[in-house]
């Protein structure tokens, strides 16, 4: 087999050991995974819900994001959505047709709408989001094939992770308010 090259954030690394092709695209995405879960503990200190993403174009993160919506009184502020805005800011185009975006849970219907609306190729996506996912949680807008742009998805990478950082965010909160209505 011949030597395989792995794109890192823009670094390209060649083995000479053989590696099968798949396991290539598994290190790669947990590899960008990883970003996007410092993304998503970016927003937890900030008390926001800990989610990230970030877009890739050929092995380099051209956009990063967090959610933002109550520090930014936005409800659009989704992490992809950031992502996405730094993506098109860095491109110098509001389509992204050859990148991929990675974000630590299942998009909603407002974030597939964005992906869809960029031309994004490929999502990677980690823990599966019961109450407002739409890739198949809730609805699946990526199923739909009358819409014009179809986009490849996979979900549960890093999936464990991702979802620790949710559930521990959301005892946290519990936790501070008990607390809170004890002291009342
Ligand atoms: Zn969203």
């Amino acid at each position: 087999m011949l030597p395989v090259s792995l794109p890192f954030a823009g670094l390209v690394f060649t083995s000479q050991v053989p590696i099968m092709p798949h396991v290539c695209a598994m290190l790669s995405d947990e590899f960008f995974m990883r970003e996007a879960l410092y993304q998503a503990e970016s927003a937890g200190c900030l008390g926001e819900v800990p989610v990230g993403a970030v877009v890739v174009r050929a092995g380099e993160i051209v956009g990063r994001g967090f959610n933002t919506p109550i520090g930014d009184q936005d409800p659009s502020a989704h992490a992809e959505i950031i992502a996405l805005r730094d993506a098109g800011r860095t491109i110098g185009n509001y389509r992204l047709p050859d990148c991929e975006l990675f974000v630590t849970l299942e998009p909603c219907a407002m974030c597939a709408g964005a992906i869809l609306q960029a031309r994004i190729a490929r999502v990677v996506y980690g823990a599966r989001d019961p109450k407002t996912g739409a890739h198949g949680s809730v609805l699946d807008l990526f199923a739909e094939t009358r819409l014009n742009h179809q986009t490849s998805v996979i979900g549960g990478v890093l999936a464990a992770e991702c979802g620790k950082l949710l559930q521990e965010f959301f005892a946290e909160r519990r936790a501070q308010q008990r607390e809170h209505q004890a002291e009342e």
